[in-house]
């Protein structure tokens, strides 16, 4: 299930809208929540998080960073982290595209990032 993170021009009121497809995104006017206005600009605040450097799984496997996803639906994230990637025409690191199609296989993310914890937590290198 899409979801988009807005925030609206007017008010300033952040907020996260779910779409039940991407089509249905697509022909959706999105509205401020709290004062209706469509004045709107999308946030696109979990693409900057996915393509830091640092620490790029614990924060997406944060469930404070996934609010407004159904946390339990791998799938879901998977979906919309290959639709940002695709968006913003970035390659996919070979790390990420795994993580996305193993959630998109509908993996538990909590798995994911412990078997990658190894490869990406550079702080204790054993050689
Ligand atoms: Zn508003």
């Amino acid at each position: 299930m899409p979801a988009y993170e807005f925030r609206c021009k007017t008010c300033r009121h952040t907020f996260t809208l779910l779409y039940g497809s991407y089509a249905e995104y697509e022909q959706a006017t999105p509205r401020c929540p709290r004062c209706d206005s469509t004045d709107l600009s999308r946030l696109i605040r979990r693409v900057a998080i996915l393509t830091s450097e640092e620490s790029r799984f614990e924060r997406w496997t944060d469930p404070g960073r996934l609010a407004g996803l159904e946390e339990d639906d791998p799938r879901a994230v998977g979906r919309l982290m290959r639709e940002m990637m695709t968006e913003m025409g970035e390659e996919m690191d070979p790390e990420i595209e795994e993580v996305v199609e193993r959630l998109e296989a509908g993996e538990d993310p909590e798995t994911i990032e412990e078997s990658l914890s190894l490869d990406v937590d550079g702080g204790d290198t054993e050689e």
